[in-house]
């Protein structure tokens, strides 16, 4: 490798974005820090700034700003401050950056992302969300500028490293026959139904396998986060809903399987440790030291696998529909998961009417082309509202 990269993380003082500085400063000779975005978390963002020295950092307000340079000036740091979405579409554009790690969650992630994607960046792509409200416009521009997407989450960065090089001449034209997409189960995976009313934030925040943000980790209590990935996988892997089978697997070990036309199939298997898949994505096709243990087989022992059970997790099946629907659902779907699990995570709604509040969003509203980036806020500005409405109408 010729040079250091110059790197910029959005969505920095988050899981993933702590993961990715963690195996960005096991290789100071190939990675250097440009840019840090942090939204809420100013401290942390101050000292993430201190140890990685970057040349920006971004914050959503002037209060914001004016705090983290009070602090970069005490610490002696020239950090540049920048301000709001504008701010970040800049580090994510601009001409010295080589890789964007998208790391914001939910649909606040789609502009920098998109910004990062026309400016030819290679994309390390953790926002699944920005993805699932824009697939066809995001991939249009993903070839038009000729960007390297790589995907972040661990299931579709083991199908990634599955899949042959050539796989984007289409699945069949490869042999490939089916995705099989793992998926944990998540906290609920066996609590009987009639519990489930009552289960907390905590609760569903409490991931047997995998340690993440709190938005990631209801979605994965209610699989709305497998249901999400099904829709990212077809959008990465030129994909039919048909062709993605979700397989429960509760160890976590198997991150994902692609089942050839001959009978073979191929699995990546690794601890539950994002920095795996972040390591593959950095140094892709290259290599490196991630800084997680080797694999135990021993320890584990053995590995499960179910049926999702769908009664269970009504989430995976209201997405498979929006997957199927395709244009304007996928968005809504995703707009009206976000409100839904920001109320529950507030204690405003009850676990189970998150899927109620995201089935009546869907059944109310027909699926309108979105062929601009524009329709695509218009749809998750209508879910939204419909979201909205579900909450006053209920008291919430
Ligand atoms: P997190 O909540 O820990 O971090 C989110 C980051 O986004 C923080 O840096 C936060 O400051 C920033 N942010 C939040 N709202 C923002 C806004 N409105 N504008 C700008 N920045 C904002 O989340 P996470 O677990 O790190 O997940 C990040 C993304 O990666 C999500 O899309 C998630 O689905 C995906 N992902 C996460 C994991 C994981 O293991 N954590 C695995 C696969 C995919
Ligand atoms: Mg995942």
């Amino acid at each position: 490798m010729s040079r250091v990269q110059q790197i910029t993380v959005l969505g920095a003082t988050g899981s993933i974005g702590l993961s990715t500085l963690d195996v960005i400063a096991r290789h100071p000779d190939r990675y250097q820090v440009f840019a840090l975005t942090g939204f809420s978390r100013v401290a942390e963002l101050l000292a993430l700034c201190v140890r990685h020295v970057p040349r920006f950092a971004v914050v959503p307000e002037a209060a914001a700003a004016s705090r983290l340079q009070e602090g970069l000036l005490a610490a002696g740091l020239s950090t540049q401050v920048l301000v709001g979405e504008q701010g970040l579409c800049e580090v994510a554009s601009a001409p010295e950056v080589d890789a964007v790690m998208a790391a914001i969650v939910g649909a606040a992630g789609l502009r920098p992302t998109l910004a990062a994607v026309e400016a030819g960046k290679k994309i390390l792509l953790a926002n699944k969300e920005a993805l699932v409200m824009s697939g066809a416009l995001f991939m249009q521009a993903v070839g038009k500028s000729g960007s390297v997407l790589l995907p972040i989450d661990s299931e579709h960065n083991a199908i990634f490293q599955c899949m042959p090089a050539d796989f984007s001449r289409g699945l069949s034209q490869v042999g490939v026959r089916r995705i099989l997409l793992t998926a944990s189960g998540g906290p609920f995976r066996q609590t009987p139904l009639a519990e489930l009313e009552h289960v907390s934030p905590e609760q569903a925040c409490a991931h047997p396998n995998w340690s993440m943000g709190r938005k990631i980790s209801v979605d994965s209590a209610s699989m709305m986060n497998k249901g999400l990935e099904l829709i990212e996988a077809c959008w990465l892997f030129d994909a039919k809903p048909s062709q993605v089978e979700v397989v429960v697997h509760p160890q976590s070990v198997i991150h994902s399987l692609v089942d050839y036309v001959d009978g073979s199939v191929l699995a990546q298997l690794g601890n539950p440790d994002m920095r795996t898949p972040i390591a593959n994505a950095l140094a892709w096709p290259e290599r490196i030291d991630s800084g997680v243990a080797p694999l135990d087989l021993f320890a584990i022992a053995r590995l499960d696998f179910q049926a999702p059970d769908e009664q269970r997790f009504p989430c995976l099946r209201l997405a498979r529909q929006a997957a199927e629907a395709g244009d304007s659902a996928p968005a809504m779907l995703n707009a009206a998961n976000e409100v839904a699990v920001s109320a529950f995570l507030e204690r405003r709604i009850r676990y189970p009417e998150i899927a109620s509040i995201i089935d009546e969003v869907l059944s109310r509203e027909p699926v309108f082309a979105v062929n601009e980036l524009g329709a695509v806020f218009a749809a998750d500005a209508k879910a939204r509202s419909l979201a909205e409405q579900w909450l006053q109408r209920n008291g919430r």
